[in-house]
């Protein structure tokens, strides 16, 4: 190990987020009906509209009855009640059970407000198969026994789901049963993506010399989805400043908040983001570079243009842009959509094989997760041939980032790393 975090020429990471997170402004709220309210993230809290349960219930097919009239029964003294009615789940009925009543109930069905207690059918002489007008009971049932009790588990007002969280299914259906119909959500930010390069042609088109494909579009674009997100463009520039200004045109034509470029951020020629947002080419806003104590990712441009649109010029290699992402926009993404919890979870692991990691700047390594023994998951490199930002085919084992502080430049086999899962 050696000391000095990070290099003394370079910002913190926490530096560069603060100062982009300073940027975001929140988008606006909207009112959906919950079938559109999957991946939002709520707004205000939903709280119940009615009681779950709804109302008193069976826990149990069986039959309701008056606790006093069984409280002695056993397999030596069977009790026998009178059934009076049936109730299937839907039915409204409320029979009046008078003593040594009782009425077959189906789980899920109110229990009439003369009863207190089910007992099972596996309680009673005839079970299911009994005769449809008396049951002979084998056991007591306890005072209240499979009743399952009106707002045990929230009642009328209660948070059913917190502001800032994303819903999920679960999500959902919680404030489904609890009666809500509409949520009030944030919209999803719009994301104009444009990746630049004279080398890139669509992916799968046969490579002239020098040519790659465009697969850093597709990443940015399904990344900020997963944010949820919508994708207003997705497109592909050439090295060439009139390309790049009519993509942004376009990008805000279609109403973007947010535009996130790749490559052409760097210190070579033909640096078309350099070019489009640097110094004397303001584009009527304010774009910085910086350079980011971090490994892959350095060079990191962000800022705000005229019109506006906050702008995320990451760098060109594929793990630079998949890195980038998750440090600082999908944050920002997430900020602007209320959510509470941007941080990914992290977890501690045992370094499977050791790799070597740059002095001065935080190492994310795409990682793969070795999950057979459940008690101690470990953690290698995604990519066989090391950390190179280049080796895009390395993020499809990519599951998490292995995130190595600054003053480490040599990772052991056996050492605990922390771990970002991805997922
Ligand atoms: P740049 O920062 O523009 O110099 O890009 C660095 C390197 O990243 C390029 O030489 C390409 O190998 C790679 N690259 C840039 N853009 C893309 C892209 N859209 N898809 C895949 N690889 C890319
Ligand atoms: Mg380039």
């Amino acid at each position: 190990m050696t000391a000095g975090t990070p290099a003394n020429d370079l910002r913190t990471v926490e530096d560069q987020l603060r100062i982009v997170l300073d940027a975001v402004r929140p988008v606006e709220s909207i009112r959906v009906p919950l079938a559109e309210a999957f991946g939002r993230t709520l707004a205000e809290a939903a709280t119940a509209r009615i009681d779950i349960p709804a109302f008193d219930n069976s826990a149990m097919d069986g039959f309701a009855v008056r606790h006093e009239d069984v409280e002695s029964a056993s397999s030596d003294s069977p009790v026998r009640l009178r059934v009076v009615a049936d109730i299937p789940a839907g039915s409204a009925i409320d029979p009046a059970l008078a003593p040594g009543e009782a009425a077959r109930i189906m789980t899920g069905s109110a229990i009439p407000t003369s009863a207190d207690s089910i007992v099972p059918f596996e309680d009673t002489a005839g079970g299911l198969e009994g005769t449809i007008d008396e049951v002979v009971v084998l056991v007591a049932p306890g005072a209240g026994a499979y009743r399952r009790r009106r707002g045990a588990d929230i009642e009328t007002g209660d948070v059913v789901v917190a502001a800032g969280v994303r819903l999920g299914g679960y999500q959902v259906s919680a404030c489904a049963a609890a009666g809500i119909a509409e949520l009030v959500v944030t919209r999803a930010p719009r994301v104009a993506v444009i990746s630049t390069g004279s080398e890139l042609v669509e992916p799968g088109s046969p490579l002239g010399r020098g040519q790659i494909p465009d697969s850093n579009s597709l990443l940015l674009a399904d990344l900020a989805a997963d944010t949820g997100a919508e994708v207003v463009l997705r497109t592909s520039v050439a090295d060439d400043v009139q390309a790049l200004r009519a993509a942004l045109a376009e990008a805000s034509a279609r109403g973007a908040d947010v535009v996130v470029t790749s490559g052409g951020v760097s210190a070579g020629a033909y640096e078309v983001v350099k070019d489009t947002f640097g110094p004397g080419n303001r584009h009527g806003g304010e774009v910085e570079f910086a350079r980011v104590a971090m490994q892959p990712g350095k060079p990191q441009a962000f800022g705000r243009l005229g019109n506006g649109m906050l702008v995320f010029g990451l760098p060109g290699n594929p793990v630079s842009v998949a890195v980038s992402f998750e440090t600082f926009v999908r944050p920002a993404l997430l900020t602007m959509q209320g959510r509470t919890d941007i941080v990914r979870p992290a977890l501690r692991m045992t370094a499977a094989e050791g790799w070597r990691t740059p002095p001065g700047r935080r190492q994310y390594l795409p990682a793969a997760i070795d999950r057979s023994d459940p008690a101690r998951w470990t953690v290698r490199p995604a990519t066989a041939g090391g950390s190179g930002s280049h080796l895009a085919g390395g993020l499809g084992r990519a599951e998490a980032l292995a995130v190595i502080p600054a003053d480490v430049d040599q990772v052991a086999a056996g050492d605990m790393v922390d771990v970002m899962l991805l997922s």
